[in-house]
């Protein structure tokens, strides 16, 4: 490719379509910051003010740096915002939630019959002694099941610790036995490309040493039944039918835990994020609303299994607090082939639909041949979140799915912050390789290692400076960890653990890891970059890069590609990669070693994990692997 038609990632810029500027969904964001800026405790008590409270708070915010509480003394119930306050409106026969499983099997719940299933199981909980306070692991695949369980439990207080149900036993234990959980709600099996994976044997091998708890709820799916050990496991189904109908909503304070969740584990052992109900509920309520712009008319889905923050917050949480329509799937994006996701997008009319890049280079790697058998014309907005989504993807998605007509929202945040915290919110001209400028409520900024900013065009340290409402309260039982966070430079600023890079405009681009970034004859390069420039060749469908230890250099960038769908690997690739890499980036960032391989080590959500390639390459330990995707 001749260096001229090579365009740096930062060159593109995005306008977009003046009929969303223009529509009544979007807030111009300008406006909508200066409002937070003007008074935050004005702006957040705005938003708070749409959800119903059973008590009112004294204060929206205190802040006792490292610790904030928000919406302080106020009483109230999440699952009171996401059913009541629709049943009671004229939303009670709207659909909740259209489920397919695979073979064309459908479920639809209406938002009454959920409110109905979530207040039996919410007894049912009760009937086996769950309190207020009391932890609940739920381990199921992503079936209306789950959602019923999550919102049952924090109907009565209990507070959540979802696993996803990819997870083997010894990570499905160490969960249990972190959170102490009472009570485990599983099934017998997920349904899985096909075939049947057997949850109970893994249930029960990792109950094997978790003292605390007392009963398994187990959902039964297959034909013959399962059997059930008397007194210990109970039938999901028998205990709902058995249930009390009627299960008034615990009023629990704000500041109250609402759930526990793991971190990914890409950069180390899973931390246990603890969110409170009040601050957790407003995020998750405003950026669903401001960020996704989801309205009541909306089918929206969030491919994310709500074993992840992404599908608690916008999976099931912030859609049912706007009252809007769920679209949940069982179904693989491979399989029976790589057009199911958009034949479901048709069938059911999706109109937003947020998925992760990993997906997104899959979908690249297959080909445009998948996506154009369906009509997509009912989307309206994509979103993207987990890793950064390269220039190449995006404009695959742009493209391909969107038909250049859906904003895309790439959206950065993190289990830890509880929402949406840097994207391009709709409306605004959008530039591919940029996440985007903080949301109005957020406070971030890059930094170097003082905590002093950096001059735009720089790498630095992505920092927040000031808390938000759906921010972690801590982490489980290691409040020190917790801490830590909150203790970047001198200002102490919380710390994300991302690089990333400011323009003059504020567009923010996240650029890798801190844990991984690269030095190279004393420059820092991040990994995304590295990344991004290769997948941004016509030959390659993914990539991950890693620094390997040199004795002139101080580090050399070592590259791992995966080439796309009938592309073969030639000496000649090799030097056009590592040319393409030079003029996007300079020399600094060219690969001296590059593979090909045929996959990546990734985590159970679809993370690189750069930190196992390294390990690999250096014949070291990687450290805690227990989320690492066999
Ligand atoms: P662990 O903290 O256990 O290492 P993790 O950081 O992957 O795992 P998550 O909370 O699931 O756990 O992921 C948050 C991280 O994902 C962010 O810190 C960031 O590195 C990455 N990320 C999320 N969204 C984006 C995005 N839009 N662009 C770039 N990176 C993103
Ligand atoms: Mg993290």
């Amino acid at each position: 490719m001749p260096a001229e038609e090579v365009l740096k990632p930062d060159q593109k810029v995005y306008y977009p379509d003046p009929s969303y500027q223009n529509s009544a969904l979007i807030r111009d964001y300008d406006e909508l910051y200066r409002e937070f800026e003007k008074d935050p405790d004005a702006f957040w008590r705005r938003i708070a003010s749409d959800l119903l409270w059973f008590k009112q708070w004294d204060t929206v915010r205190t802040w006792d740096h490292p610790h904030a509480s928000w919406f302080t003394n106020a009483e109230l119930n999440i699952t009171y915002n996401c059913l009541e306050r629709h049943v009671n409106n004229d939303r009670r026969n709207k659909v909740a939630i259209f489920w397919a499983g695979e073979n064309g099997k459908e479920r639809i719940l209406t938002y009454y019959q959920l409110y109905k299933d979530v207040m039996r199981m919410g007894n049912a909980l009760k009937s086996l002694g769950v309190r207020k306070g009391d932890r609940v692991c739920i381990y199921l695949p992503g079936i209306p099941e789950l959602v019923v369980s999550m919102l049952a439990c924090a109907r009565i207080g209990a507070v959540h610790t979802v696993v996803f149900a990819g997870y083997g036993a010894k990570a499905l234990n160490e969960r249990i036995t972190g959170a102490g959980a009472k009570i485990v709600i599983t099934a017998d099996a997920s349904v899985r490309r096909g075939g049947s994976i057997p949850l109970k044997p893994i249930v029960e091998e990792a109950l094997i040493h978790a003292p605390t708890v007392e009963k398994v709820i187990i959902l039964r799916t297959q034909e013959p039944k399962v059997g059930l050990l008397d007194d210990f496991e109970l039938d999901y189904e028998e205990l709902i039918s058995q249930a009390d109908r009627n299960c008034e909503p615990e009023h629990v304070n704000s500041e109250d835990p609402l759930f526990i969740l793991y971190t990914s584990g890409t950069t180390g052992a899973p931390k246990g994020i603890v969110h409170t109900a009040g601050g957790y509920m407003v995020g998750a309520y405003y950026t669903t609303k401001y960020v996704l712009t989801l309205r009541e008319n909306d089918v929206y889905w969030c491919t994310a299994d709500p074993g992840w923050i992404t599908g608690h917050t916008y999976g099931i949480y912030g859609p049912l607090l706007v009252g809007g329509t769920i679209f949940l799937t069982e179904y693989t994006p491979d399989y029976p082939d790589a057009g199911i996701w958009w034949k479901l997008i048709e069938e059911y009319g999706v109109t937003i639909f947020y998925t992760a890049p990993t997906a997104i280079r899959m979908f690249m790697r297959m080909g445009e041949e998948w996506s154009e058998k369906y009509d997509l014309s009912s989307l309206r907005l994509l979103g993207s979140v987990g890793e950064p989504l390269n220039p190449e993807a995006f404009e695959w998605f742009y493209k391909h799915i969107g038909k250049k007509n859906c904003p895309i929202l790439d959206t950065w945040w993190q289990t830890e912050t509880g929402m949406h915290m840097i994207t391009t919110m709709v409306g605004l001209p959008m530039k591919p390789g940029f996440a985007g400028k903080p949301i109005p409520g957020v406070v971030a900024t890059v930094v170097n290692e003082e905590g002093d900013p950096v001059p735009p065009g720089t790498n630095g340290f992505l920092a927040i400076k000031e808390p938000w409402p759906s921010m972690m309260k801590t982490v489980y039982q290691n409040d020190e960890r917790y801490r830590q966070y909150w203790n970047f430079g001198k200002y102490g600023y919380y710390s994300s653990n991302d690089i990333a890079m400011m323009d003059e405009d504020g567009y923010i681009m996240l650029l890798g890891r801190s844990d991984d970034i690269i030095i190279v004859a004393g420059h820092n390069v991040g990994t995304a970059e590295i990344e991004s420039a290769l997948v941004s060749h016509s030959a390659v469908a993914e990539a991950a890069a890693i620094g390997k230890p040199d004795p002139l250099k101080g580090n050399i960038i070592k590259a791992f590609v995966i080439l796309r769908n009938g592309v073969s690997p030639t000496p000649k690739l090799i030097h056009d990669l590592k040319y393409h890499v030079r003029i996007m980036l300079g020399p600094i960032s060219v690969p001296a070693e590059l593979d090909f391989v045929d996959n990546l080590p990734k985590t159970r959500s679809g993370k690189i994990m750069r930190r196992v390639l390294k390990a690999q390459e250096m014949g070291i330990d990687p450290g805690d692997v227990s989320t690492l995707d066999e």
